[in-house]
């Protein structure tokens, strides 16, 4: 039995004054012993904490006994411990950054056809069907469905920006997006309709519903889901699991989440523990000779220990720095 739980929620609802909400909000999860994040904007709430099973019980009862709350649905994971360290509840202007400016649209009004697990697990098999990754590269990178396009972006921001320039290459197809908790895809699958993309889907409740499912058991999911807590990454796929993350340096089976050293950069990405030593968690040679490399700092290295590292991998380091 596990004594924790996470949740993962959100609903596209109109709150006429976020900012007083954030606070009450706040009060609530506080007196209840919640961690985590929580957004709040006009168009809605967007949030993942952690609790007790009870805390979590008790915050979800609360938060339904709110009328425009009442249908908002929780996806639920059973944990061992806390996945965040504190509670944050925050005021945004939207409850997911894509950068949509004048664009913009109430994703309550206009927004893709709902698939379900298993009408989902078909449009994955049908060759007629684009099966569009709606989030951040690192998150494509550790796992995705099988045959999904990766967008050439870094963030999920860009998205827009880069269908615009694809747009002929799917204009005449059905696309479909998933995303991990389903959000995104709701706010983007309305825009590719007012873009003019015909038949539009998106996965309901997101990977993480389609991984719960009974049926499906997360069929034809490749590799690990990437979340946004503590625990960094969570399985999806009960019945061929295989890993498909690789490490940055050199390409083997990986899974292994760290942050570049270089606090200018900190890019997330994946790398194994013998090469983030070799490798002086850098993601480039910049980056493992930044004057202030926390790798450096963290591990007391003298300036001939990184002489010495940095030759082992074919570099050198500059009189200057
Ligand atoms: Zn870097």
């Amino acid at each position: 039995m596990s004594d924790y739980r996470v949740l993962l929620y959100y609903k596209y609802v109109k709150i006429e004054d976020p900012e007083r909400f954030r606070d009450e909000h706040m009060k609530l999860c506080e007196d209840i012993g919640l961690k985590g994040r929580i957004l709040v904007s006009e168009e809605g709430i967007n949030g993942t904490c952690s609790g007790t099973v009870e805390q979590t019980d008790h915050y979800m009862e609360a938060v339904r006994s709110d009328e425009r709350f009442e249908d908002i649905y929780f996806k639920t994971d059973e944990a061992n411990e806390h996945a965040f360290k504190k509670m944050h509840v925050r005021y945004r202007p939207e409850i997911v950054s894509l950068k949509l400016g004048e664009e913009d649209h109430d994703a309550s009004e206009v927004t893709g056809k709902f698939l379900d697990p298993i009408e989902w697990k078909e449009a994955l098999e049908d060759e007629n069907t684009i099966v569009l990754d709606a989030r951040n590269d690192y998150e494509y990178d550790l796992g995705h469905f099988r045959g999904a396009v990766r967008p050439d972006i870094q963030s999920f921001r860009d998205l827009p920006e880069w269908i615009k320039e694809n747009k002929e290459k799917f204009m005449d197809k059905r696309v479909v997006t998933y995303c991990t908790g389903g959000i995104r895809c709701e706010k983007l699958t309305g825009w590719l309709m007012k873009e003019g993309f015909k038949d539009v889907g998106q996965l309901h409740g997101g990977i993480h519903h389609y991984g719960t499912d009974p049926e499906t058991q997360g069929e034809k999911w490749d590799g690990k889901m990437y979340v946004f807590d503590e625990r960094i990454s969570v399985d999806i796929n009960k019945i061929d699991k295989n890993v498909v993350a690789k490490d940055w340096y050199d390409g083997e089976p990986c899974e292994r989440y760290v942050n570049c050293a270089n606090p200018e950069c900190n890019r997330q990405y994946i790398t194994s523990e013998e090469n983030e030593h070799n490798y002086l968690r850098g993601c480039s040679h910049e980056c493992r000779i930044h004057p202030r490399n926390r790798y450096v700092e963290e591990h007391n290295l003298s300036r001939q220990d990184v002489v010495d590292r940095l030759e082992a991998i074919g570099e050198t380091l500059p009189e200057t720095v």
